[in-house]
């Protein structure tokens, strides 16, 4: 019998089922799932050959969620659904593909539906820092975004109201139909296992890479979007999964910040990643390019009242495994097909 939540129940192990599996987030979850023993279910759109991680463990499913059919098909048996699944990216991949990330919505409507009517105990949603009012986030120097900071509502345009959409269903099937939903809002999390290249990717693996490539070819030089005094906080991917666990174990069902508070400029970043690498790079700014709100920070407040816990890897401690995995892809790669990238 598996430890935590799923012990709840009674005869066999109930199912966990990890939507958006094959994804970054989701690969890792499954992972750390099947460690404490619970019998999991990974469903993603992805051919299975195309996920960041597999497990032979798990039962691997490919099944787009948008449709209503899957969605019954994914949670059947389930005591727990994490609905991990979004068609998304970083800053680069969202402002160009808003109606895109709206249509996330078919996802979430049809998987808390489907959840509902399967008499799942626990569904949790993977929000966003995004959902937060643009005029909250107008300077490099943020405090920290609470959680109430998300309303009045002006959140990111296209894959920013999809998410707060989303919270506001979930928070409606608790409150009319009694689903149990809890909801998180992930602050840029990182960490091995996720996309480096192609579009997809977010700004701490983006910067990783091209200093890999900087390394790799010996011409020390590298692009920022904007100019690099825009802010984060940056979340290691081992406290977003304990964060995540835990928060499901709490009963509180409002959405609640799981991100780091250590605050850094991109510019701070790419520092960061230098040191690791041990080079120094030449940064040529491209001012037009998509950057985002200008300072972005979470409060740790609530969590901290919560979990008595938050988010406090370091973030050069975190960053120096996700640069040590993207070196040996790009090495390998660099083996077998004579380029890093
Ligand atoms: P990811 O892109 O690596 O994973 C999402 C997965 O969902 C992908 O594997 C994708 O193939 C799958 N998917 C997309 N459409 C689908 C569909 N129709 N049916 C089934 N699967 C589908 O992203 P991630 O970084 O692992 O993020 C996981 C969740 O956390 C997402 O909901 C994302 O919006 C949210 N989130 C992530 C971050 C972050 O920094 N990574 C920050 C805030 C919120």
């Amino acid at each position: 019998m598996a430890s935590g939540y799923a012990t709840e129940m009674h005869g066999p192990d109930p199912v966990v089922v990890v939507c958006g599996g094959g994804g970054f987030i989701g690969g890792h979850l499954v992972r750390d799932l099947l460690a404490q023993g619970h019998s999991v279910r990974s469903v993603d759109l992805k051919p299975v050959e195309n996920w960041h991680q597999t497990f032979s463990e798990a039962e691997n499913l490919v099944l787009d969620l948008r449709d209503k059919e899957s969605c019954a098909a994914a949670v059947r048996g389930a005591a727990v659904v994490y609905n991990l699944a979004a068609d998304m990216g970083g800053m680069g991949f969202i402002e160009s593909n808003r109606a895109l990330c709206m249509l996330n919505v078919l996802i979430n409507t049809h998987l808390l539906l489907a959840a509902k009517e399967a008499g799942v105990n626990r569904y949790f949603f993977a929000s966003s820092a995004c959902v937060y009012a643009a005029n909250k986030q107008d300077s490099p120097e943020n405090n920290g975004l609470k959680e109430s900071d998300a309303y009045p509502a002006q959140p990111e345009d296209g894959y920013g109201w999809e998410k707060l959409f989303g919270e506001r269903m979930c928070r409606n099937f608790t409150e009319d139909f009694g689903l149990q939903t809890y909801v998180a809002r992930y602050h840029n999390v990182y960490g091995p296992h996720g996309a480096f290249k192609g579009g997809r990717e977010k700004a701490p693996a983006a910067i990783c890479r091209k200093i890999v490539a900087a390394k790799l070819s010996g011409r020390h030089e590298i692009e920022i979007w904007g100019d690099g005094e825009q802010t984060r906080s940056f979340t290691d991917i081992d406290d977003c999964l304990k964060g995540t666990q835990e928060l499901l174990k709490s009963g509180v069902t409002d959405p609640v910040n799981i991100g780091s508070a250590e605050l850094v400029s991109i510019n701070q970043l790419v520092e960061i990643v230098e040191e690791i690498a041990g080079i120094r790079v030449r940064r040529v700014y491209k001012p037009g390019a998509p950057m985002g709100v200008r300072g972005r920070c979470s409060d740790n407040t609530k969590i901290r009242q919560i979990l008595g816990w938050e988010p406090s890897t370091r973030l050069r401690d975190g960053m120096e495994k996700m640069y040590a995995w993207i070196h040996d892809q790009m090495t390998q790669r660099l083996n077998r097909a004579g380029t890093p990238e």
